[in-house]
């Protein structure tokens, strides 16, 4: 059992530097600066791995400051002419956009396979949903529509306008590479605005193909920029005069940090963070379904999800029976390289750390109460950074397998005596991500949707992370702004609205003698 030790996500690892000599051995990935891949030469860079073998694939530049002001300048020189564009215009090019990323989707899967280790399923579900939101976002001259309403006093008419913020950054994690940066770019840049992208440093070749796929659409130069690097670029675009608003998507501390440093430097701020998911299954459930969900939360994208269920909540008497069936399928589960074998039902995890920090979290996690059921240290592949489908029992409340993001294909479960204590729990966790439940029941599911603290809520769905039309809506310790990445509070966010009110009275007529 755990009590103290925090699993904390790591910083950037020193060991895997290399400076710039050796860098110049292996294929550099470039930043993409005013509408095309430019090598700045950065003193520093990082390895980038193919976590399914562990082979060094590319190097990354650990860009500064001057990097981001270069980037952000080209990004503001854009803006003046691109907020000008008319609205149908800048929609066509995002049609344009679709038909491409459409077309060269294959490349993208096979980038991601390659840098982040998913399966080649989800993988094509990483792209395909990404696409939905550009698809959303060609409709932006339906979604820029302001109100009106005349005579709202004798000759005077009002109106709202909506209006793009200027440059705006983005930063994103390693999970989703496609996704989660087209979470913001591409919804930012119909509005009006120009952007600029820091992806993770782990998955940095799928951004650069997304910018390239862009700039083929017809997008001007300079409106989407990528720099890549760490904390030190990301510290610079929160705190750059020029940068209007600034969207976050990783894990919770980070996500308080870039909220506070940006929010200081008086921009608009979105910041998405980590997650404990919440699989609450009643004694009515379908188990067969129930089970096939709880496998694809829990372990697809090797538990590296921001909307994984980690947490499994039995009520009462279904205990025994559903972990039998669990167990049942995570021995079925097929772990191979991703790359080489389609059929792979799990990947790896992202590195050799987040391998290393969940295999010690298992070493340390045996001991009574909790009770090891199965053992993700056991028959892993030779190479690559694979840790295996685990399942902890018993596991108390408090417990940090209960209550802490682990980022990993480990599912702790626990057992309640009833829904009230389930969501008791459920609603004492620092987070507000997801959380579903199993049953068969419409009484059941109506308490828990409306008693359960959290943004995003399942009924008999495994991973209940909303489409492009609605706000991906963490609570809590998952998100630290007011508007949410997707739909319409996407809009507002990348928007300001201005209100306009116009007295045009017939005396003016008059007195032209008209
Ligand atoms: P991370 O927080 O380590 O990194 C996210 C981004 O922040 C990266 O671009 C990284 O370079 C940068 N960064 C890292 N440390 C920093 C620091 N100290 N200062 C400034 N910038 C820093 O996250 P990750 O490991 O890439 O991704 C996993 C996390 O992301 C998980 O916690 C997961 O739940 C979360 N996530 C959340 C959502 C959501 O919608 N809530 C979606 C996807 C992932």
């Amino acid at each position: 059992m755990i009590r103290s030790a925090e699993f904390p996500f790591e910083s950037p690892n020193q060991e895997n530097f290399v400076n710039i000599e050796s860098a110049a051995n292996s294929p550099h990935v470039g930043d993409w600066i005013n509408g095309g891949a430019v090598h700045i030469g950065a003193s520093q860079y990082i390895n980038l791995f193919n976590p399914s073998s562990g082979e060094v694939i590319a190097q990354v530049p650990v860009n500064d400051a001057a990097v981001v002001d270069r980037a952000v300048q080209s990004a503001s020189a854009a803006f003046v002419t691109w907020s000008r564009v008319p609205v149908l215009q800048r929609g066509k090019i995002l049609f344009s956009y679709r038909e491409l990323l459409t077309r060269h989707s294959e490349d993208l899967v096979q980038l991601i396979c390659e840098e982040n280790g998913k399966t080649f399923e989800e993988a094509k579900g990483d792209v395909a949903r990404g696409i939905e939101v550009v698809e959303f976002a060609t409709g932006v001259p339906h979604l820029l529509k302001g109100e009106r309403l005349s005579e709202l006093a004798s000759n005077i008419d009002g109106e709202t306008i909506r209006q793009p913020l200027g440059v705006c950054a983005g930063i994103t994690p390693f999970n989703f590479p496609a996704m989660v940066p087209m979470w913001m770019y591409p919804l930012a840049i119909a509005c009006g605005n120009s952007f600029v992208l820091k992806p993770s440093e782990k998955t940095p070749l799928t951004a650069n193909r997304l910018a390239e796929l862009f700039s083929q659409a017809g997008l001007p130069d300079g409106v989407f920029n990528i720099v890549h690097g760490q904390k030190e670029v990301v510290d610079a675009l929160c705190v750059h005069p020029d940068v209007s608003a600034v969207s976050f998507v990783g894990s919770s501390h980070v996500a308080e940090h870039v909220y506070k440093l940006a929010a200081a430097h008086k921009k608009r701020v979105q910041a998405s963070g980590g997650a404990k998911n919440v699989l609450l299954v009643m004694p009515d459930a379908n188990l067969e379904s129930a089970t096939r969900a709880i496998i694809g939360s829990a372990f697809g994208c090797a538990g590296q999800r921001c909307m994984a269920g980690s947490l499994l909540i039995a009520v009462g008497n279904v205990a025994q029976p559903l972990r039998d069936r669990v167990v049942a399928a995570m021995d079925q589960l097929l772990l191979d390289d991703t790359l080489k074998n389609r059929q792979a039902g799990m990947g790896p995890v992202i590195d050799m750390r987040s391998r290393d920090r969940l295999l010690a979290i298992i070493d340390e996690a045996g001991g009574q109460p909790v009770e090891l059921v199965r053992d993700g240290r056991e028959q892993l592949p030779e190479r690559g950074y694979f840790v295996g489908p685990t399942l902890f029992d018993h596991v108390p409340p408090g417990d940090k397998l209960a209550t802490t993001e682990l980022f990993g294909p480990l599912l702790s479960m626990m057992r309640a005596d009833s829904l009230h204590e389930a969501v008791e729990w459920v609603n004492s966790l620092k987070y507000g991500n997801g959380a579903t439940i199993f049953t068969g029941s419409g009484a059941a599911a109506r308490q828990f949707c409306n008693d359960i603290q959290c943004g995003m809520v399942g009924v008999n769905v495994g991973v209940p992370a909303p489409m492009a039309v609605f706000p991906f809506s963490g609570w809590n310790d998952s998100f630290y702004g007011d508007l949410h990445v997707q739909g319409e509070e996407g809009v507002q966010f990348y928007t300001r609205q201005k209100v306009v009110l116009s007295r045009w009275d017939s005396q003016y007529i008059r007195q032209m003698g008209w």
